[in-house]
C-alpha cells in the first residue's frame, strides 16, 4: 500500500492543501525528503499567491492532483546543506520559483532553458524522480535540488521581493527574448494584476513608454502615480480603444480569463509583437486579418530558466524593483483566493509564512 504524504519522507512538513476542485485550502501534514547530496533544505519565510494557483486549487486546467499544496514564489533561509552543494551555505536567503527539476542533459536544459525541458518539474502538482508528489510554498520548509534554488540579492526584501520568483522572470524572460527592450519603444500590458504590475515596472526600467490596458478603471491613478505608467487604457471604452489604435510597439498579455484579442492586436503598429502570458483555462480565438494585414506577431513565454531567473533578480535588485504587495497570515490564504478572482488585489497576496503557519 502507498504511505500517506506524512509517512513517505523522513522529514515532516506543515502546509495548507486543497484537497478538492472547491479549491478551500486548509491545514495539511506531509514530509518531506531527506537533504541528498545536491539538494538544499530551505524553511520558507515568505510565498507570494499566483494566479496560476488559483487556477490550479480549482483544478481549471483539468490536471490537478490532490492533496495540492500550491506556491512557487518561495523565500526562505538554508538549513542544511548536502555535501555536494557549492552556491549555497546554511543560514543564506535563497529563493525557488516555478521548477525544481528538469532532466539536466537535453538542447534547453544545455542553453539554460530548464523551463522548455520535456521533463520539467514544477514545484507543485507535479511528481519528483522518485515518484513521490511535490508540494509547493504554503508551507513550512522544501528541499531543492541547488542548481533550481536562485540567490536572494541581499538588498531585495524577501517578502515584497518574492512575487519576483515568478510574476518577475515570467514578464522579463519574454522581453528580453522578443526583443522588447529598446528604449522609447512604446509597451502595452494587458491586466494590471501581479505579472501585469511587475511589467509595468520593468518596462520603465528598460526605458520604455508603457500603457495600461485594464478592464478595472479604479486602477488608473496607482498605474501612474504609483506604478509609474504613462497611460492608462480601459478596455472595455471603444473611443478610447479607438483612439489608441496603431500605436504600441509591444503588448505583454497578463490577462487571466478569457479575452479578445482584436482589440490588442489592433492597438499594435505594423510589425508589432503581442506576447500572451495569461493561462486562461479556454482556448482565445486569434484574429487573422489584423495579424496578416499589419504583420504582427503573436508569441507566448513560459516563466524563464534559472540562469535568466537569476539575473532577472539582480536587475531588479540593481532597478529597486519589487512587487507592490498585500500581505497576508496563511489562514486568510481563502479570503485571499476570493478577491484574487475577483482582480481585488493591489497587487500580489504574500503569505508571511514563518509569522503565521503554526500546527
Ligand atoms: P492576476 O494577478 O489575477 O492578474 C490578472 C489580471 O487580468 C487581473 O488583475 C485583471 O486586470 C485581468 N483580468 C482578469 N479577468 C479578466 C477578464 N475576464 N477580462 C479581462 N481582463 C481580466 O494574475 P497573475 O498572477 O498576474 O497571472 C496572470 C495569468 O498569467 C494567469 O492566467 C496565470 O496563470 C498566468 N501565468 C503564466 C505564467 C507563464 O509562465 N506564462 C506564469 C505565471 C502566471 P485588470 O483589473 O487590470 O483588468
Ligand atoms: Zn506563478
Amino acid at each position: 500500500m502507498a504511505k500517506s504524504p506524512e509517512e513517505e519522507h523522513p522529514h515532516k512538513a506543515f502546509g495548507w492543501a486543497a484537497r478538492d476542485s472547491s479549491g478551500v485550502l486548509s491545514p495539511f501534514h506531509f514530509s518531506r525528503r531527506e537533504t541528498g547530496d545536491d539538494d538544499v533544505t530551505i524553511k520558507i519565510l515568505y510565498c507570494g499567491v499566483c494566479h496560476s494557483d488559483l487556477h490550479t486549487v480549482k483544478n481549471e486546467w483539468g490536471f490537478t492532483g490532490y492533496p495540492v499544496v500550491p506556491g512557487h514564489e518561495i523565500v526562505g533561509t538554508v538549513t542544511k546543506a548536502g555535501k555536494n552543494v557549492k552556491k549555497f551555505k546554511v543560514g543564506e536567503r535563497v529563493g525557488v520559483g516555478v521548477l525544481v527539476g528538469s532532466c539536466k542533459t537535453c538542447e534547453s536544459c544545455q542553453q539554460d532553458l530548464e523551463n522548455y525541458c520535456p521533463q520539467l518539474i514544477f514545484t507543485y502538482n507535479s511528481h519528483s524522480q522518485d515518484g513521490t508528489r511535490n508540494y509547493g510554498g504554503y508551507s513550512d520548509t522544501v528541499v531543492v535540488d541547488e542548481r533550481y534554488v536562485l540567490r536572494f540579492p541581499d538588498n531585495l526584501p524577501s517578502d515584497s521581493g518574492a512575487p519576483l520568483l515568478c510574476a518577475g522572470i515570467t514578464v522579463y524572460s519574454p522581453m528580453k527574448y522578443y526583443g522588447m527592450t529598446e528604449p522609447g519603444k512604446h509597451l502595452g500590458v494587458a491586466g494590471l494584476g501581479g505579472l501585469g504590475h511587475v511589467a509595468v515596472k520593468i518596462g520603465k526600467a528598460f526605458g520604455l513608454k508603457v500603457t495600461v490596458i485594464s478592464t478595472s478603471p479604479n486602477k488608473e491613478d496607482e498605474a501612474i502615480n504609483r506604478l509609474g505608467a504613462d497611460s492608462f487604457l480601459v478596455s472595455t471604452d471603444p473611443a478610447k480603444l479607438k483612439a489608441a489604435m496603431g500605436t504600441l510597439d509591444y503588448i505583454i498579455d497578463t490577462v487571466s480569463a478569457v479575452h479578445p484579442l482584436f482589440p490588442l492586436l489592433g492597438l499594435l503598429k505594423v510589425n508589432g509583437k503581442l506576447i500572451t502570458l495569461g493561462l486562461p483555462e479556454k482556448p482565445l480565438e486569434l484574429p487573422i486579418f489584423p495579424l496578416v494585414l499589419g504583420r504582427k506577431l503573436v508569441g507566448g513565454s513560459d516563466v524563464g530558466g534559472i540562469k535568466e531567473t537569476q539575473e532577472m533578480l539582480d536587475f531588479c535588485a540593481k532597478h529597486g524593483i519589487t512587487s507592490d504587495i498585500e500581505l497576508i497570515k496563511m489562514e486568510d490564504i481563502n479570503t485571499a483566493m476570493e478577491r484574487l478572482a475577483k482582480s481585488d488585489v493591489k497587487y500580489r497576496f504574500v503569505i508571511d509564512v514563518a509569522n503565521s503557519l503554526s500546527q
